[in-house]
């Protein structure tokens, strides 16, 4: 094989982006890794393959995807599924009746209901935390803690997690300490190098980018507990189809493209949000009036598309929802397409009413998803859609 492909970790962002984890087809010496649509794989003798058995325990494109993205995370596993709550659901696996999980407050919501209606049900014990605070982390460890984990930036309030602070409270308390990454993706934030031991995403949003598949995706560095996540991907069986990887595989390939342009897009919709509607109304922690503005430099390159805008009330969200042309009303985020959103009655209705108003999700709050689309556009749809609000 020449060198350019399966490019070490050396190489910069959009060269992995593009080549790593992938080669030319052995066969042909096709460019793209192929879309191997197989169950099984056929060997040369009882005992003697090509190291493919079964599709759920390998698949080459599947592969292909996992050494990709975990190159772009400086990891050196990956564990692809066929959801991010499919792919969070066997890194509980993990863990054992009894054991201690430390959780940020404001997470995706399907996370709150993985863990309160089924992991809470087989015994694993949750604590939600404040994680803007680490002390509080600290505060609530206890000696069964076996994980926290934190989503940074959060969903939908946009709070960030000092993520070096947390590693060294699970290091001391020899926990691991999870990211979901999915806001962020790897082109902004490497949690790796603040010291997370795993790292998962929904593939579904930003690696791919273009909204035509569902994933998620597991990565580490440590060789134990990749054998472990090798074992309940294999045992457990919620891996994602050949074609489902190898459209992640083609959405990322151009994230290095896409996310500075989600990133800009953000951001002057977000400064133009402020200036419109009062910028203690806006959450964007790229915008200097975000209280957590300096750690969000700090810890992340680029601050990404998404942005939560605060109308008041359910009526006025309902009402900006109804009339915007270009931003379409969908759950989701991170393709090339802005969308937009009302987490209280989406993507965060499966979390209690009650927890909702103490975390501040309220019925006026809307998301949008800022995509690829001409700023200009964007801007006068937000404009025209805000007007009298
Ligand atoms: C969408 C999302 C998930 C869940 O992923 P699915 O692919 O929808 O199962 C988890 N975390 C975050 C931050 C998300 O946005």
């Amino acid at each position: 094989m020449t060198k350019v492909f399966d490019t070490d970790l050396a190489a910069g962002f959009g060269t992995r982006a593009i080549h790593a984890g992938q080669r030319p087809d052995p066969l042909s010496g096709a460019i793209m890794t192929p879309v191997y649509l197989t169950s099984t794989y056929v060997q040369d003798a009882l005992g003697q393959n090509k190291g493919y058995e079964y599709g759920r325990g390998t698949n080459p494109t599947r592969e292909a995807l996992e050494r990709n993205v975990a190159a772009l995370e400086g990891g050196r596993h990956g564990f692809a599924f066929a959801s991010g709550m499919g792919c969070l659901d066997s890194i509980l696996k993990l863990f054992r009746s009894g054991d201690h999980l430390i959780c940020g407050e404001n997470v995706y919501g399907g996370t709150v209901r993985l863990l309160d209606q089924i992991w809470s049900h087989l015994g694993l014990q949750v604590t939600y935390v404040d994680t803007r605070d680490p002390q509080r982390v600290d505060d609530a460890r206890t000696d069964r803690t076996a994980a926290i984990l934190v989503e940074t930036p959060s969903n939908p309030l946009m709070r960030i997690t000092d993520l070096a602070a947390v590693a060294e409270i699970a290091r001391r308390g020899r926990a691991l300490l999870i990211v979901d990454n999915t806001f962020a993706t790897p082109y902004f934030q490497r949690p790796f190098e603040s010291g997370a031991d795993l790292i998962y995403h929904s593939t579904t949003k930003y690696l791919n980018g273009h909204s035509d598949m569902l994933g998620g995706i597991a990565i580490v560095q440590d060789d134990a507990l990749a054998d472990r996540l090798k074992f309940l991907q294999n045992a457990g069986g919620a891996v994602p189809g050949a074609f489902d990887c190898w459209l992640a595989l083609r959405g990322t390939k151009t994230l290095h493209l896409r996310m500075p342009c989600h990133d800009a897009n953000g951001r002057r919709i977000a400064t133009f949000l402020s200036e419109r509607m009062g910028a203690e109304r806006v959450r964007y922690p790229g915008l200097a009036t975000h209280p957590q503005y300096d750690l969000a430099r700090r810890q992340m390159s680029g601050f990404g598309g998404m942005v939560t805008l605060d109308l008041g009330t359910r009526e006025r969200a309902a009402t900006a929802l109804s009339r915007v042309r270009v931003f379409a009303l969908a759950e989701s985020l991170g393709g090339v397409e802005s969308l937009i959103s009302h987490p209280a009655s989406m993507t965060h209705a499966s979390v209690p009413a009650e927890r909702r108003a103490a975390l501040g999700i309220t019925d006026g709050l809307v998301r949008l998803s800022c995509g690829v689309e001409d700023a200009d556009d964007l801007l006068a749809d937000l404009d025209q859609a805000l007007r009298g609000l």
